[in-house]
């Protein structure tokens, strides 16, 4: 009776007092052990209970066995592959029952609530892969060309400042028109709008998907690719937003030059690579030189 009494009160307790996998009451109260434990851990923490929270399956720096897909086991996937346009990718997490979860209830159910949970789970994979970044281009980028000033700012960035030094934009990969109908939203618009606004990037829509795809989850390897190629077009306004990045970073720097700009794309699951490969292939094939990244929630 006791247990029946508790259960009903549970389910009048508003849903954002529930945890989101396993529907257990969350008792807000910080997580430790997470990666980062910053303000993202505050926010996972009120949204998933205690055990929840402690069988997240992050792909932390130190598991990646592949560099270019992320992976967090032996990948020879990456080897067959011929090089592509799209430099590496990284995940925050492994796609195991709860993350399934997850997701289905924000693509599937339309709790967009989740959106913004999923986009706290990317942050440590985020900030690993900015810094990384931020390292390789300083480490090999000719500091001469800098004025002093310009290098004392370049050097003394940390935080957010070193996303906003490494990525020029954020976009995400589109869905069809008509999934966007049926949806109301685009989940991976939504993670990359949210990571904009924490780390104050611009957000944008660079691609179009030409067509709609199969359920790609039925689908072998070859005919993911083969379905893929193609799927993917510049949006109209990209060329002129690529430039106006371009313009910008060049303004940043003292001796201005033909700067690659450097974009992320943005997708909740990786799974053959060839979705991002394919728009990846898209952003490059404009006039302006784009190095592109990108960045999953979850590594399939
Ligand atoms: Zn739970
Ligand atoms: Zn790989």
């Amino acid at each position: 009776m006791k247990r029946l009494f508790r259960s009903f009160f549970e389910l009048l307790r508003p849903s954002f007092k529930s945890c989101r996998i396993c529907g257990k009451v969350v008792a807000e109260t910080m997580r430790e052990g997470m990666p980062g434990y910053t303000s993202y851990a505050r926010f996972v923490s009120a949204m998933l209970c205690r055990e929840c929270c402690s069988s997240i399956p992050w792909i932390e720096a130190g598991q990646i066995c592949c560099h270019a897909c992320g992976r967090s086991i032996p990948c020879n996937d990456c080897i067959r592959l011929p090089t592509s346009e799209l430099i590496r990718n990284r995940s925050a997490v492994r796609y195991d029952d709860g993350m399934k979860e997850l997701l289905a209830q924000l693509k599937y159910r339309g709790d967009e609530a989740v959106a913004s949970l999923l986009e706290a789970l990317m942050c440590p994979a985020f900030e690993h892969m900015t810094s990384e970044l931020y390292r390789l281009y300083c480490t090999h980028k000719n500091l001469a060309k800098y004025h002093p000033r310009e290098l004392m700012q370049l050097l003394q960035r940390g935080g957010p400042n070193q996303a906003a030094y490494v990525w020029d934009a954020l976009t995400y990969v589109p869905v069809s028109s008509q999934r966007a109908e049926e949806r109301g939203f685009n989940q991976a618009q939504l993670l990359a709008e949210g990571l904009a606004v924490r780390y104050g990037l611009p957000a944008i829509e660079l691609l179009n998907r030409i067509r709609d795809t199969p359920k790609q989850s039925f689908q072998s390897r070859k005919a993911r690719f083969q379905n893929t190629e193609a799927l993917f077009t510049p949006a109209p306004d990209a060329a002129h937003l690529l430039n106006q990045l371009s313009l910008k970073r060049n303004r940043q720097q003292s001796t201005p030059t033909n700067s690659t700009i450097r974009i992320l794309i943005v997708d909740d699951i990786y799974t053959t690579g060839s979705t991002l490969r394919a728009c990846a292939k898209s952003l490059s094939g404009t006039v302006i030189p784009v190095e592109v990244y990108s960045l999953a929630w979850a590594r399939g």
